[in-house]
């Protein structure tokens, strides 16, 4: 199984990448973001305010990356998932993106093993169900079309990510 679904803190996990659900500032935030920027330390941000100067800030559904810094694994892939807003302003399609973007950017860099955070479900408030459908069917078609990837894991920090993700893998097999 190329794909699967563990319930934890991604700032733990050692793989190639670990996807951080960022802002488009790059500078930081609450969530995951400030989870992986306080374990991964101030080289994260360094990388992060340099990427800023060049391109001023990060839109929605692109990726960037940076060094892990601390962390156990080599790069941290930082993504701007959208605000949910009723979702007529395209959420689906730029969550999509999100995850789209962040894997190729690892398979540019050379990243076999992968891990993602459930993008946009915490303060962004995009609904978990359809974000875990998302997730698991744009991941499942990146799979099925780039076999250097060896593993993506989901790593769902609540309960409920947790089941719909596992659920919405499940479905699939
Ligand atoms: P967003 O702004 O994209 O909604 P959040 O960080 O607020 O980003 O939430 C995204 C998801 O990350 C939420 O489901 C939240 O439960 C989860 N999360 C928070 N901290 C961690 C962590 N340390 N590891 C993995 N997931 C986390």
């Amino acid at each position: 199984m190329k794909l699967k679904t563990v319930q934890g803190d991604i700032t733990s996990f050692k793989t190639d990448a670990i996807v951080n659900a960022a802002n488009s500032s790059l500078l930081g935030g609450g969530g995951v973001d400030g989870a992986i920027h306080r374990s991964g330390g101030p080289e994260i941000l360094e990388e992060c305010k340099k990427i800023v100067a060049k391109q001023v800030s990060c839109k929605t559904g692109v990726a960037v990356i940076t060094t892990a810094g601390e962390l156990p694994s080599k790069y941290v892939i930082h993504t701007v998932g959208p605000v949910w807003n009723g979702g007529d302003n395209k959420e689906s399609q730029k969550l999509a993106n999100c995850y789209k973007n962040s894997l190729a950017l690892a398979v540019e860099n050379n990243c076999k093993t992968i891990s993602f955070p459930n993008i946009s479900t915490g303060v962004y408030r995009f609904p978990k169900e359809k974000a875990a459908n998302i997730a698991v069917k744009t991941v499942t078609d990146f799979l099925s079309a780039h076999n250097q990837v060896q593993e993506v894991i989901f790593v769902c920090f609540d309960d409920e990510n947790f089941r719909l993700t596992k659920n919405e893998l499940e479905n699939r097999d």
